[in-house]
């Protein structure tokens, strides 16, 4: 699996630091706030109800993870194990400011500056090495879906929690699936993007469950009032929380 936008030469730190300074002085405001880098702005990058943030580019699903992280696990004492797949880079630089709450190990196939390059069908850790999983807009890159969930459980400890979100077709009974089809331009017109290998449907949950998670879905923006999701920018995406226990 390749992230080829992700390689682009241009996209360098270099660059993304010049990016995040001229946007935070072009957005400067207050209208909206990103709970990921905690700066507010006048309005998102390219959408205005649920764009990008202009400083870490935070979409809605990583601002949704970052509140359900602070909600969750405020209290908790001793630093949690976490495994984070294909890092955000707002939420990682979070995730490491939050020493006493996380200890954060970041993997990828093939993306630079993480922790372990691997595989998420075949992941080199041992069995119940964590006790929480970030897995955001990742299964649908994967063709063998049902042996990456099936890993994620296996390295998750037994009272362990894996926060799974998917693009997903929540009005659709069944997932959109043919793995025959490998143009990207297919991809893209039938799944949504030129390397996802399916679109989720509502039936997201059952494959999910089984390996043996208990699956919950946490719908963030339904606690909201509507003035709280626009400052927020969300629109009404899931996580799947995926219990062993
Ligand atoms: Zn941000």
């Amino acid at each position: 699996m390749n992230y080829p936008y992700r390689h682009i030469p241009i996209v360098s730190p270099a660059y993304r630091n010049l990016r995040r300074f001229v946007n935070s002085r072009r957005y400067a405001g207050n209208n909206v706030w990103c709970p990921v880098c905690s700066r507010s702005f006048k309005s998102w990058l390219n959408n205005q109800s649920h764009g990008s943030c202009p400083y870490c580019r935070s979409e809605t699903r990583h601002r949704i993870t970052c509140l359900y992280l602070q909600n969750r696990y405020s209290n908790t004492q001793l630093p949690i194990k976490l495994l984070y797949f294909a890092p955000h880079w707002g939420l990682e630089r979070w995730l490491r400011k939050q020493k006493r709450t996380f200890s954060c190990t970041t993997t990828d196939l093939s993306a630079p500056n993480v922790d372990v390059h691997a595989d998420i069908t075949n992941l080199p850790f041992k069995s119940q090495s964590f006790d929480l999983i970030v897995c955001c807009h990742v299964l649908e890159h994967i063709p063998n879906d049902e042996k990456a969930i099936s890993e994620l459980f296996r390295v998750l400890h037994n009272d362990g929690t894996a926060l799974i979100q998917v693009p997903c077709n929540y009005s659709a009974e069944y997932t959109d699936e043919d793995l025959s089809i490998t143009d990207a331009h297919e991809r893209e017109k039938r799944f949504g993007q030129f390397d996802h290998v399916r679109l989720y449907g509502q039936d997201i949950v059952k494959r999910l469950k089984l390996p043996g998670f208990k699956v919950e879905i946490f719908r963030p923006t339904r606690n909201y009032t509507r003035q709280e999701n626009e400052r927020l920018g969300l629109w009404d995406d899931a996580i799947f929380v995926c219990r062993k226990g």
